[in-house]
């Protein structure tokens, strides 16, 4: 099967298994909006705890927040959210299709480079050795009259983006005669700015504008309460502000299921450190994020770490944590060293002095800041997309099984009384009654064993408890584990710890 079967598989188990339904389905969907099930709340319930006790429980020195989605829309214009979180958008009215209007006109630029190095190979064939590139080039009229196209292409460009001059982008497209790849016609719409953040209207004061907007991340609810939590929390530097929450971008091509979303979750915490001490603490994030990964036992050769080319303005360091999804390595997470540019902006936008006192340096500044940002639902993606296994047995038959670790798990047991009579049930009750105080676990008296056992293969459980006659009489029952099949009778009252044992947080939290 290729990757992109199993994808597709796995995408159509979590509509079945209750994992992920797409939005509004009913309506027809809403595109790249997915709502999490019953199971898919579970098992992104427990990724939420794992990362949450791995940075605030674990680290004295990191605490958390849960802050508002809508925000001053100052905040936007400070973070640089409102000027840059742009795209120049353009239309083919009888494709329908979107483009960046920027892309099209540089693959435009390309395509004539293109053509320029085949005449000038042309030229090379035809000359040989006595072939001088330079004077070719500076002489052809065919790569001449390119050239000066090229040129008069580029530099409209480079203006037209300098001066934010949409109507000019339109014309050089319309000058240019590029075409739709789609529908090869050159009927076109006006060029858009189009920015990535979700706006809408707080109250209705006549008159003002009191557009705000959905968060495109959830830093920005840290940055503007450094000094709330700093004060309060009597935090000393370095520290950290760790938030859990939903964030909205209007992305303009969304697939791949929930790694591209328009509202999705993100994980994220700001340590902030002394100036200079940056890019140490950058160096030790990265290590210990990848440690964080790796403990989940997804296969450590599915990550890798890619430094970023170019770096954004405010960043001195960035890289991210790449991932194998079924669709190749994409980011997982961001790990950046954003120095002080955002607490410097909000310092001057707010006018607000927003610096930290260092008792030890005797100084005040504005500290530097290193971020971990994981998108919660890449994570529950890349755990699934490694756990979901269609596996041959030896009697013929498939099963799908998800060895979603253990301790992350939806569903922890489940418990099965092998006949719906006889008193089982009731003695499967009991068992039930005494473990759904620590564990989330399912009662199924419905199908033969070996459907239930199926079923729960396919939902990720690690344990199938069976209740059988002799379980009335010895108070034991069989464990079935889910990952080797094998089946072991234990004593009822020892349950409690079998299943502890593999399921306790505690054991992925002492792997970092
Ligand atoms: P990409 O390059 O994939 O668009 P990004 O670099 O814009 O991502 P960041 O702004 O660094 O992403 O956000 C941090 C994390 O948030 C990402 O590593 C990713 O896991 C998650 N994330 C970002 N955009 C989305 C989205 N549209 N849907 C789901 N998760 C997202």
């Amino acid at each position: 099967m290729t990757q992109e079967e199993v994808f597709k598989n796995l995408t159509a188990h979590c509509k079945e298994y209750g994992f992920i339904f797409q939005s509004s389905e009913i309506y027809d969907g809403l595109s790249a909006v997915y709502d999490y099930g019953q199971l898919g709340v579970e098992l992104k319930n427990n990724i939420k705890k794992y990362w949450w006790d791995s940075m605030v429980r674990l680290h004295e020195n990191i605490v958390g927040i849960d802050s508002a989605i809508f925000m001053h829309p100052k905040v936007w214009e400070a973070s640089g959210h409102v000027g840059a979180f742009n795209d120049p958008l353009i239309d083919n009215k009888d494709s329908k299709k979107r483009y960046r209007a920027d892309v099209l006109i540089e693959d435009y630029l390309a395509k004539l480079e293109e053509k320029m190095n085949k005449e000038v190979e042309k030229g090379r064939k035809r000359f040989g050795d006595a072939f001088n590139e330079e004077q070719f080039r500076a002489t052809n009229p065919n790569v001449l009259r390119s050239k000066a196209q090229y040129d008069a292409i580029h530099a409209r460009m480079v203006k037209a983006l300098n001066d934010n001059d949409l109507n000019e982008m339109r014309q050089i497209i319309v000058d240019a005669e590029i075409a739709c790849p789609i529908s090869g016609t050159k009927n076109w719409t006006e060029v858009r700015q189009f920015n990535l953040m979700f706006s809408t209207q707080l109250g209705n004061i006549s008159g003002e504008d009191g557009t705000i907007y959905l968060r495109p991340e959830t830093a920005q609810g840290i940055f503007v309460n450094f000094l709330n939590v700093q004060k309060t929390g009597r935090m000393k530097i370095p520290f950290g502000i760790a938030q859990i929450g939903k964030a909205f971008r209007n992305e303009i091509v969304a697939r791949q299921f929930i790694f591209r979303m328009r509202e999705f979750e993100q994980m994220e915490m700001q340590f902030f450190v002394q100036p200079g001490s940056e890019m140490e603490w950058f160096k030790k994030w990265k290590e210990l994020r990848l440690n964080w990964h790796k403990a989940m036992g997804l296969g450590d050769e599915k990550y890798r770490f890619h430094d970023h080319d170019k770096l954004a303005h405010y960043a001195n360091a960035a890289t991210d944590i790449e991932f194998e999804f079924p669709f190749g390595f994409k980011e997982l997470e961001g790990i950046h060293s954003r120095t002080d540019f955002d607490l410097g902006n909000h310092q001057r936008v707010s006018g607000r002095k927003i610096q930290y006192f260092d008792p030890e340096k005797n100084e005040s500044y504005v500290p530097y800041v290193v971020e971990t940002s994981i998108g919660l639902d890449r994570c529950f993606l890349a755990i699934l997309s490694s756990a979901y296994k269609e596996e041959a047995l030896e009697n013929g038959e498939t099963r799908v099984v998800l060895s979603i670790p253990a301790e992350l798990a939806p569903v922890k047991a489940a418990v099965l009384p092998l006949v719906k009579k006889d008193g089982l049930p009731e003695k499967a009750q009991e068992i039930m009654d005494m473990l759904k105080f620590d564990y989330n676990c399912q009662y199924d008296e419905k199908d033969s064993i070996g459907k239930r056992y199926r079923r729960q293969d396919a939902i990720g459980t690690p344990f199938c408890i069976t209740v059988d006659h002799d379980s009335l009489v010895d108070n034991k029952v069989t464990i079935r584990y889910r990952d080797t099949m094998e089946q072991e009778r234990v004593d009822i009252s020892s349950l409690k710890a079998v299943i502890a044992e593999k399921v306790d947080l505690v054991n992925l939290l002492k792997k970092i």
